[in-house]
């Protein structure tokens, strides 16, 4: 006998990820995945269309609304979020307050708006992950790796990402995602460290710094390199998205682990059983 299928609450059901998770979800998956509530903006052209329809598969029989509480209240296993930061933030205290897990991929968050994710994770399980592929979270814990076996020998580490036109922020999460690791290898802090693009006279590279450079065209899904660079050689250890599907089904995968697990922030890591902590 199949287990009852994962009841989906999306915000930001009409994105891009939104409709991605909704198409795959309408699929036919397993564990299987009910979309019960599709949340998004009250100025979306959506509100009221099936959400099904308006991701270009079948219809679900559940309109788009810009109600969250009301959403929220309707009994879904879990929140999947894909917006943009200041929502996700907004909406931490209500969906803490209605008690439902919660999987956030929503990146651009300031300081404080982590903060308010961190603190709703007192009260329901959240995963928060910059970028729920494997292939990425594999990558993070081979840069972590990397920095570590290269710390001290000479190698310097930029970080290079190529994005689609319409992204809004800039570094990628998932490139400060992989700073991060390649900041633990070495026994840095990143915030000390990473410096956002070089133009003008910057004076020679100092050892401890992570550069980071940001490409946006097109509709590069999305692309990443961490190189570490000595005298006399380069290494480069890159990840190439060429759907957006893989990172719908990370998302999905993090939905389908999320129900019954104890307050807590957790990342990819958690979710794909690479290693214990790793939150993005
Ligand atoms: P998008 O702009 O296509 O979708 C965002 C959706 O949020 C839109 O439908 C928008 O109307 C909706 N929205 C805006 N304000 C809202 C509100 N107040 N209430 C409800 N919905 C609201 O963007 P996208 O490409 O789907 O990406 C969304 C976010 O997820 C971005 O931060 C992006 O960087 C991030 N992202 C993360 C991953 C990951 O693996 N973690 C993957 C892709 C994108």
């Amino acid at each position: 006998m199949s287990a009852a299928p994962v009841k989906l609450l999306l915000l930001g059901a009409g994105g891009r990820m939104g409709q991605a998770i909704t198409r795959l979800a309408a699929g036919g998956m397993d564990p299987g995945f009910e979309v019960t509530a599709a949340v998004d903006r009250p100025d979306s052209p959506l509100l009221g269309q099936d959400i099904g329809t308006a991701a270009g598969t079948k219809a679900l029989g559940v309109p788009v609304t810009a109600d969250l509480d009301a959403a929220l209240a309707a009994g879904a296993d879990v929140a999947v979020d894909f917006t943009f930061h200041a929502v996700s933030a907004a909406a931490a205290p209500r969906v803490a307050a209605a008690g439902v897990p919660w999987v956030v991929g929503t990146t651009g968050l300031a300081p404080a708006e982590r903060e308010a994710i961190v603190a709703a994770a007192q009260a329901v399980p959240v995963v928060l992950a910059a970028n729920m592929s494997v292939g990425i979270n594999l990558l993070h814990v081979l840069v972590e790796q990397a920095a570590r076996a290269l710390a001290g020998r000479g190698y310097d580490c930029e970080i290079i990402e190529r994005h689609h036109r319409r992204k809004k922020d800039s570094p990628s999460g998932t490139a400060l995602f992989l700073g991060e690791a390649a900041a633990a290898g070495y026994g840095w802090d990143l915030k000390d460290t990473a410096v956002d693009g070089r133009s003008g006279l910057v004076g020679e590279r100092p050892e401890k710094e992570i550069g980071f450079h940001a490409i946006r065209g097109g509709d590069i899904v999305g692309e990443h390199t961490v190189l570490f660079a000595a005298d006399g050689e380069c290494l480069e250890l890159s990840h190439r998205a060429t759907s957006r599907d893989i990172l719908a089904r990370g998302a999905l995968r993090a939905a389908a682990w999320i129900p019954g697990r104890a307050p807590a922030l957790y990342g990819m890591r958690d979710v794909l059983g690479l290693s214990p902590g790793g939150t993005a």
